[in-house]
């Protein structure tokens, strides 16, 4: 599954194609290219080549990855079969008159050289596991060892369901293609519609004496631990994928995948947002009017602020690079430090002399009183 190409080119759109374009255009092209139908040598490799452009191009997620990135990534976000999972390649190949089978699909773009028809295997669950991360966890990256409980291939058996000694004899019934071919003929379309077959159920094979180990699933259940590598800058909700790490496949084919969902707990300290972190640093208002240094924590230790004479409340002081890594890309967010200037609730009477004095130096009106306003 080469790709190469730009998906555009391939499907001859333009970049600012609608949804509408890159379908009429995929459509134009798998009539012409699809193997039910082309026979020619390369036809395939083209048809693999345009379905591939338009399930990226017709998902708005992936189109903006791949005009973000200039490709999907396959195998950190997506595996091959995500990207044609999302697409509808149903509806389109039965309006144009084509047979059409998921397993089908997947086994020709997937199916390793097989081709077009044969047994069904199908990849195992995928599973997900909720991990909690601190903020200082997320900022410098760590590796947690969680215990997933999954299936995994029987080693009794090697995953073939049969006792040792024995092995699964191909099922009488669809002669081991694991699928029963019906077609259905309705006004000029022909529908060629393809089932796992009911007696293997879609192994293609059926077991006489089951392995006692798995019961003939080829299957056990285990509690596995597994090592996560947290990369830094994870933020809350960010997912991570393990491929390989779900549950084993049922019928010989790869294990699903581990989602790992990230949730950073709240910091003491600091708010986030994106890459940049807050800090909400209270003040005097003396403090604020004279300008002073005051000592901020960081995720890395504190640090010195200098706070100008004249420093109004709300304003944001900025430490560059002070923030989170960013997940994706270089560098670092800022540190923003919120000025939040505190007004004093309880005076001493020297402090409110001070301050009566200061109110009539600078000509503003106070209720002054000799009990004082805070005196509940
Ligand atoms: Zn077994
Ligand atoms: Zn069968």
């Amino acid at each position: 599954m080469a790709g190469k190409r730009d998906y555009y080119e391939v499907l001859g759109v333009p970049k600012t194609a609608n949804k509408d374009e890159i379908k009429d255009a995929y459509r134009k092209l798998a009539l012409q290219y699809h193997p039910d139908r082309n026979k020619s040598p390369g036809a395939e490799e083209k048809f693999k080549e345009i379905s591939e452009a338009y399930a990226v191009l017709s998902d708005d997620d992936k189109r903006q990855q791949y005009d973000m990135l200039g490709r999907v990534d396959f195998g950190q976000q997506y595996t091959q079969e995500d990207i044609f999972r999302g697409a509808d390649f149903e509806s389109i190949f039965r309006d144009l008159g084509f047979g059409f089978d998921l397993g089908n699909i997947f086994e020709m773009f997937f199916g390793g050289g097989r081709g077009y028809g044969g047994r069904r295997v199908m990849r195992g669950n995928d599973l997900g596991y909720e991990l909690e991360v601190t903020l200082e966890e997320a900022f410098r990256g760590v590796e947690e060892e969680i215990e997933v409980p999954r299936t995994e291939r029987c080693n009794v058996c090697g995953g073939t369901g049969a006792a040792p000694g024995t092995s699964p004899k191909t099922c009488n019934r669809c002669g081991g293609t694991g699928q029963i071919q019906t077609v259905r003929s309705s006004g000029f379309a022909r529908f060629v519609s393809v089932g796992p077959c009911p007696t293997c159920r879609g192994a293609g094979t059926t077991i006489e004496s089951p392995c006692r180990e798995c019961r003939g699933s080829g299957v056990v259940r285990r509690r596995r631990r597994i090592t996560v590598k947290i990369p830094a800058g994870v933020d809350e909700g960010s997912q991570l994928r393990l491929r390989g790490e779900g549950e084993a496949s049922q019928s010989g084919g790869p294990p699903g995948d581990l989602y790992v969902q990230i949730h950073v707990e709240p910091h003491r300290h600091f708010k986030r947002d994106g890459a940049d972190l807050y800090y909400d640093l209270p003040i005097g208002f003396a403090q604020a009017a004279l300008g002073t240094e005051v000592t901020v924590p960081t995720l890395e230790g504190d640090v010195t602020v200098t706070v100008h004479p004249g420093t109004q409340p709300g304003q944001i002081l900025r430490l560059k690079g002070k923030g989170m890594p960013k997940l994706e890309g270089y560098g670092r967010g800022n540190l923003m430090v919120r000025v939040n200037v505190a007004v004093p609730t309880k005076l001493t009477s020297k402090q409110r002399a001070l301050l009566e004095e200061l109110a009539k130096e600078s000509g503003e009106n106070v209720k002054a009183s000799r009990h004082g306003f805070f005196k509940f």
